[in-house]
């Protein structure tokens, strides 16, 4: 096994540094130098492969997916005694019908083969915990490569941005669940990539705070406002209500991490003059998708996944119009692989052309990631996805519930597993504490059973306030 050298470990502590929510001033721009070229290179072939024939894409997939199989069958034990059971050869996989005999990866499997998930073939330092936020059920742990997941990240980012006119040194605001730990003294914001971005909590965006947000944005002058699109909604609202001048340098917005309604985009593009991009990602990294300068549909990146859309009875789906299960296999993390993982996202299919030329998969709308709110007593909405939060304090809760049905006050409702105990308890309102903040009152509760959706989903948050408990911004 390969010793890792002092880039790496430099690469490697700034990404703890980053994980901790603690991220010092130039965290995010070491692990970048030190990890340039991987970042360089993949910026590179993303810049080539927007070009990409669709015979060229499939031949692309077809090889990736070939490596991965076998990768996943040689180092990975649950692949192993998956395609043994199965009778699955890997030289039976030759094209994407093929890949119909591998059974579906389900959040349930994944949870309960984290160990056997893990390919052999990569040293310990390499793997990186991460947990979903858990939109739809409790958080899910899996791993990824440490510092080079992240850098590979950023590339697919910058070649999003590359499309509403990204030049180098072009600064950021982001608007996200980031913790930061200034915000006693009124600081809602925080510096990373040397300087370039400034990061804002999206927690603390009420009446009384928001003119510190304003001025801070005019101060930083931005060239792209990237998060949560309820965020940034709130943001534009207050923008319109006091008739504040649009910010002057802006050249695009990219929201993610929560469905961009139809309304919020027109709203967005109106109030901040500039084009608005769709991101669709998931923490478990298997599907990238973006909208394009043309269009507002999600083009998936093939680079990054092959992405199926699947009907109830698990048959993929190739009509115009018809809605299906996202099942994704994901390109990019070797090191933990998802094969035919099931997301439990929804997407429209289209089999269109679009006429930015780009020869990927095409899904219309994404249904299933809801935009819901926390309501504190002094009226910050606090959007769910910003609870969601890389975090394990969450390990020994089997599913869990946010349950509001007054402003600042909030039940937090726990099914625990055979290891919980008063220590969980403990850590869980400390850790909630710190992403909600002060004028709310949390409760946690015991319950054995969580209603789910009558699409057999679970929802993250059952909110009862009536429009007149909800702020002025909505
Ligand atoms: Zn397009």
């Amino acid at each position: 096994m390969e010793r890792i050298g002092l880039k790496g470990r430099i690469s490697n502590y700034m990404y703890d540094r980053l994980a901790d929510n603690d991220v010092s001033f130039t965290a995010e721009g070491i692990i970048i130098l030190m990890n340039y070229k991987i970042y360089k290179n993949t910026c590179g072939f993303l810049t080539e492969s927007q070009s990409w024939s669709k015979e060229k894409i499939k031949r692309y997939q077809l090889k990736k997916l070939h490596q991965l199989i076998k990768h996943s069958y040689e180092n990975v034990l649950y692949y192993k005694e998956l395609f043994d059971k199965n009778g699955i050869k890997i030289e039976d996989i030759n094209d994407f019908n093929d890949l119909q005999k591998i059974p579906f990866l389900t959040k349930e499997i994944v949870k309960k083969n984290i160990e056997d998930l893990k390919s052999i073939n990569y040293p310990k330092y390499s793997f990186s915990y991460l947990t979903t936020g858990g939109s739809t059920g409790a958080p899910l742990g899996f791993f990824d490569e440490k510092s080079i997941s992240y850098v590979k990240e950023l590339a697919y980012t910058k070649t999003v941005l590359d499309r509403i006119g990204y030049k180098y040194k072009d600064k950021f605001v982001v608007f996200k669940g980031a913790a930061i730990p200034s915000v006693e003294k009124g600081k809602f914001w925080k510096y990373s990539s040397f300087g370039r971005s400034l990061v804002f909590s999206s927690f603390y965006m009420n009446e009384k705070n928001l003119p510190r947000y304003i001025k801070k944005i005019e101060e930083f002058k931005p060239q792209y406002i990237i998060g949560y699109p309820s965020a940034i909604t709130i943001l534009g609202k207050y923008i319109k209500n006091n008739n504040i001048k649009k910010f002057k340098n802006l050249k695009g917005i990219i929201c993610g991490a929560e469905t961009l309604y139809k309304w919020q985009k027109d709203f967005l593009e109106e109030i901040f003059g500039c084009r608005v991009l769709n991101n669709y990602a998931l923490s478990e990294q298997v599907v990238f998708a973006t909208s394009c300068e043309k269009s507002d549909d999600l083009h998936i990146f093939p680079e990054y996944g092959f992405v199926e859309l699947i009907d109830k009875n698990g048959r993929a789906i190739n009509c115009e119009d018809k809605r299906g299960e996202i099942v994704a296999t994901g390109f990019k993390n070797f090191i933990f692989p998802f094969i035919r993982y099931k997301t439990g996202d929804f997407g429209i299919y289209t089999n269109k052309k679009c006429e930015c030329g780009r020869n990927c998969l095409i899904i219309k709308q994404i249904e299933g990631r809801k935009q819901e709110f926390i309501v504190t007593t002094d009226g910050r909405q606090i959007s769910m996805a910003a609870m969601n939060m890389h975090s394990n304090v969450f390990d020994n809760v089997k599913q869990f519930q946010f349950y509001q049905d007054k402003k600042g006050e909030v039940v937090f409702r726990i099914i625990k597993n055979s290891l919980y105990s008063e220590k969980d308890s403990r850590n869980i309102k400390q850790e909630l504490y710190r992403k909600l903040g002060k004028n709310i009152d949390l409760k946690l509760e015991f319950v054995d059973e969580i209603q789910k959706t009558f699409r057999g989903k679970h929802s993250y948050l059952i909110q009862k306030l009536d429009e007149n408990n909800y702020n002025s911004n909505r």
